[in-house]
């Protein structure tokens, strides 16, 4: 087979920094060229195959010694040529100015040797950029596990995400605070390989647009819209049949279609996490891709049972602005900083208000269809059926009720040549009693809302007249039973921290079959044991590991 081939088409079309020294400094360009830091001994641990075969790797040049190499950021294939993105961004609601990579490098893009397919390699852990501000430009072991885990279980559930190739130790220890154990403490460094057409962010215009270098703005968003977004340049420009994207001219009107559709992808990619119980923990606008993926995965975490309130950032703590049930708003803010940044290259801002203002219309579209596939209806319409969400929202925060086993569970209930007013309680709720966190302290007027809720969705569900049968299927391929819930990331990294791999090695393999219920994957399929409850590193995280 013919080999990946690299191609450095940002760095050629885009403005850089004239120095390549990692020296922390502020760059008014749109990257600067550095190497990654050399580590001691690059050990792979774990690689997701079918990532290696979407870049275009083959199974040789994976158990390679020169596949550790350079993903460890210790060489270089021909025509890597790599760097670190500059961005800014908003931390929590605040302008931050210039962050950039500060410890990602993006090596190059590979181009597949079959079908030509670009995706941009990125090292995070790879050392020190001019990005670095006061960080050591390191990952540790334990942050990489979860990032290289969630990225492809998001994948395999469905979701829009960059995706995660290598996991690998660099050999060298790391200094971070671990604040559970109340002294710093050196920890296995590590080093992911992520994968994805692009890295560019919302924070990728900002900085530019903040620091009113308009030329280097427009240049980066024609970049965008020709390489990203070709089909809004026209159908010549898509198919590549014959205009070359780079001979037409990028207007007013396609720089508006642009954020919508940015608007519509980040719409359609909430909804996914919404729908699978994901907390993103830290949604500043330089960890919000362009493409609509879900990038940077740092302080996340999972529902367990059903709280909107609940998010796993320990930083967040206080404000709570990346709680679970806010994640739509958040996305809306960090969409309305994106449109403000490129208004200045337009002439006319109407137009750019009116395709932000389409994302709350995409997103109750989107969710409302993501709800009622939850629950296996057809449709969500008319007031009845609003009063039946709502009735469910209230049922589910009322007792404490797992997010996962609850659907699951739901799937089960019987709705077929049932009386929904008559169906004994017991044989109601039965399906569901996994998904209670402690059945034992619900009252009287507990169990009432949730059986009223059970043969009011009874009811319903006779409406539509569908099988117990297909329905369970269809709630089944939505509803998944095995997440990356927070104590069983935390048990694998546990073990691998003491150099027992086989944790993160059984999360593979359930992770890539979200949907699929299997005797042997039972523990997976828990709800979280009491001593996961409110602790540090399974359900409480901080953004600096
Ligand atoms: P994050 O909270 O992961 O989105 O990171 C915010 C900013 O901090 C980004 O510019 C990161 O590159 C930078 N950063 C985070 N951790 C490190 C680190 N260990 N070394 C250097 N920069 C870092
Ligand atoms: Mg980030
Ligand atoms: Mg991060």
């Amino acid at each position: 087979m013919a080999s990946v081939t690299f191609d450095d088409r940002f760095m050629r079309e885009l403005p850089g920094d004239a120095l390549s020294e990692r020296r922390p400094r502020q760059v008014r360009a749109c990257y600067s060229p550095v190497e990654p830091t050399e580590v001691a001994a690059p050990e792979v641990v774990a690689v997701w195959p079918e990532v290696a075969e979407l870049v275009g790797f083959d199974e040789d040049f994976v158990q390679s010694e020169r596949f550790a190499q350079v993903m460890a950021g210790n060489a270089l294939l021909d025509g890597m040529r790599p760097y670190a993105a500059c961005y800014g961004g908003h931390q929590f609601g605040n302008w931050a100015g210039q962050l950039g990579d500060g410890r990602a490098i993006t090596l190059g893009e590979a181009l597949h040797p079959e079908t030509g397919a670009r995706h941009e390699l990125q090292l995070k852990g790879a050392g020190m950029t001019p990005y670095s501000r006061m960080a050591d430009g390191r990952a540790v072991l334990r942050s990489s596990i979860r990032e290289f885990l969630c990225s492809e279980a998001m994948f395999h559930l469905g979701v829009p995400t960059t995706r995660a190739l290598s996991l690998v130790l660099t050999g060298e220890q790391v200094m971070r605070d671990k604040l559970y154990d109340g002294r710093p403490a050196p920890e296995p460094g590590a080093v992911v390989c992520r994968v994805a057409p692009s890295f560019l962010r919302f924070g990728s215009y900002e900085i530019h647009a903040a620091r009113k270098d308009l030329d280097i703005l427009r240049g980066l968003v024609e970049h965008t819209i020709r390489h990203y977004f070709p089909h809004l340049l026209g159908e010549d420009v898509a198919s590549g049949s014959s205009a070359a994207a780079s001979d037409v001219p990028v207007s007013d009107a396609h720089i508006v279609a642009w954020v919508r559709e940015v608007a519509e992808r980040t719409a359609s990619m909430v909804v996914g996490w919404m729908r699978v119980g994901f907390v993103h923990g830290v949604m500043n606008t330089d960890n919000m891709s362009i493409l609509g993926l879900t990038i940077d995965y740092g302080p996340y975490g999972w529902l367990d049972n059903f709280d909107p309130g609940f998010t796993p950032n320990t930083t967040d703590r206080g404000q709570r602005r990346y709680r679970y049930g806010y994640q739509p708003d958040v996305a809306y803010w960090n969409l309305y900083k994106l449109t403000n940044a490129v208004a200045a290259l337009v002439e006319d801002a109407t137009p750019l208000q009116e395709a932000l203002d389409h994302f709350p219309a995409v997103y109750s579209e989107l969710q409302l269809d993501m709800m009622a596939e939850k629950l296996g209806l057809a449709s969500l319409e008319g007031s009845r059926d609003e009063a039946l969400v709502e009735g469910l929202m209230a049922m589910l925060a009322r007792v404490e009720t797992d997010y996962i086993l609850f659907y699951r569970g739901l799937a089960e209930v019987r709705c077929e040549g049932v009386e929904a007013d008559a169906v004994d309680a017991e044989v109601l709720r039965a399906p569901l009693m996994e998904a209670y966190y402690s059945p034992d302290s619900h009252n009287d007027e507990d169990w009432e809302a949730i059986d009223a809720w059970l043969r009011a969705y009874v009811a319903r569900v006779q409406k539509d007249g569908t099988r117990d049968e297909a329905r369970r299927e269809a709630m089944n391929a939505v509803n998944p039973i095995y997440v990356l819930r927070n104590y069983l990331a935390q048990e694998a990294i546990d073990q691998a921290e003491a150099g027992d791999f086989s944790g993160v090695y059984s999360l593979m393999e359930v992770l890539r079959a979200p949907y699929e219920e299997r005797s042997e994957w039972g523990r997976f399929a828990k709800k979280r044991p009491d001593w996961a409850r409110d602790k540090f590193g399974c359900s409480m995280l901080s953004c600096s590991s």
